[in-house]
């Protein structure tokens, strides 16, 4: 693995930045690719370039703006509420996100000699994404590497983590104070711990918290 090089999917959330983090510890090389869909918080490009940055990684972003064309949705428009109805989909859901995303990834990959395509998806905290399940993962996986006769590997090192179990791995890799005060998971567009209301945020926090219980409890260290 040591030899290989990788492209990261990244967001400059806590998920993809623990992501990052693990990538650099496994391969050769890394680049990162953010997309750039309109998001609510231009906070959430500089945030990522930011991370890039600092760990010296190569850094792409992609304009795709038409994923907003073709489905606007809550994570794109201030005049749709972020919420999530009993048995429905949030609203935050934009249809093919994750097969648009790592396709673009993949051309990438195979443009920089990458043939691993690393995600932080996850079917642990599902919240009903069907493009987030491994099962998905692994059937697009298979039509890549015939869409373009070219090896990839979808590495998800997150699939099956709990969130405290992701902010367990950050530590293990030596980026928990990294990935707790320098990314940007809010919908409110606030860093590090966020506002601590919207659902990204609760669902950061009680990861964190279970971690927080568990590290104390058990030196997980
Ligand atoms: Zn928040």
């Amino acid at each position: 693995m040591k030899k290989e090089k990788a492209v990261v999917v990244f967001s400059g959330g806590q998920d993809s930045t623990t992501c990052l983090f693990w990538a650099m510890e496994r391969f050769a090389e890394v680049e990162a690719v953010t997309f750039n869909y309109g998001q609510r918080h231009k906070l959430e490009l500089e945030c990522a370039a930011d991370i890039a940055k600092e760990l010296n990684v190569k850094h792409h972003i992609l304009d795709m703006s038409l994923l907003n064309q073709l489905a606007p949705n809550a994570l794109t428009r201030d005049d749709i509420a972020i919420e999530q109805k009993e048995g429905e989909l949030p609203s935050t859901f934009v249809d093919g996100r994750n097969l648009l995303f790592l396709t673009f990834a993949a051309v990438l990959a195979k443009q920089i000699g990458a043939k691993h395509i690393v995600t932080g998806v996850c079917e642990t905290d599902f919240s009903g994404y069907p493009d987030c399940r491994d099962v998905f993962i692994k059937s697009l996986n298979v039509t890549l590497n015939l869409s373009m006769d070219y090896p990839f590997v979808i590495d998800t090192p997150l699939m099956w983590l709990n969130k405290a179990e992701t902010w367990e791995l950050a530590d293990k890799l030596g980026a928990f104070q990294f990935v707790r005060e320098r990314t940007l998971t809010c919908y409110n567009g606030i860093m590090a711990d966020g506002c601590g209301h919207c659902p990204a945020c609760l669902l950061r926090k009680k990861g964190l918290d279970d971690y927080l219980v568990k590290r104390e409890q058990g030196g997980t260290r």
